[in-house]
């Protein structure tokens, strides 16, 4: 985590309106936190990333690894007794987090999504045999799962050829459209 502790004036009203979500209504009361099943992995507690931006403590919240070990499993929002989506908030975190230039703690996770986008990108649908390859090669982790090729491939959990669909210009320019929108 970076070491300024100096508050970005701006950035709760910035948050919340990019998220849709009223962070400043927390209290703090740690329901999200008691019940996040990822929570053992986080560096920041779901309501700890919700106090940081109450403080504008931008540098703090957009450098640390929970906005990117969320599984967006909505736990949080449906305990929150201020009705907050913290999903919602953590998305907005964690764009905001790449387009400022942050490096995430958690380097797999920015290699898992761009390598994922870009498999739907050339083929239309997932090629999981094309994906888990890339993916081992960015991210450092040659030979992880490799073992388990043999019998995947034999049991025919995994097409060895990429897949070929009808449409496919149509899902680029879907995913073209949600990219642009993202970055507005
Ligand atoms: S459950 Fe809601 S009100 Fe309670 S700490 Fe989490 S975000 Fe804040
Ligand atoms: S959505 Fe994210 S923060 Fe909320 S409970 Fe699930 S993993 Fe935890």
């Amino acid at each position: 985590m970076a070491e300024s502790k100096i508050a970005s004036p701006g950035f709760l009203e910035e948050i919340e309106s990019e998220s849709q979500q009223k962070v400043r209504v927390c209290y703090q009361c740690g329901k999200c936190s008691a019940g996040c099943p990822v929570g053992y992995a986080m560096d920041l507690l779901p309501n700890q990333v919700i106090r940081l931006v109450q403080l504008g403590l931008k540098d703090e919240v957009l450098s640390c690894a929970t906005i990117w070990l969320c599984a967006s499993c909505e736990t949080c929002a449906t305990r929150c007794p201020r009705e907050i989506e913290i999903v919602r908030v953590m998305d907005v975190l964690r764009r905001r987090s790449t387009s400022e230039g942050y490096t995430s703690p958690v380097r797999e996770v920015p290699i898992f999504v761009s390598t994922f986008i870009n498999n739907l990108k050339r083929f239309g649908r997932l090629y999981e045999a094309g994906f888990v390859g890339v993916y081992n090669l960015l991210s450092g982790h040659l030979t992880k799962d490799l073992d388990k090729v043999p019998m995947i491939l034999m049991k025919r959990k995994l097409a060895f050829f990429p897949p070929r669909i009808k449409g496919i210009s149509k899902i680029r320019a879907m995913i073209r459209r949600a990219e642009e929108i993202e970055k507005q």
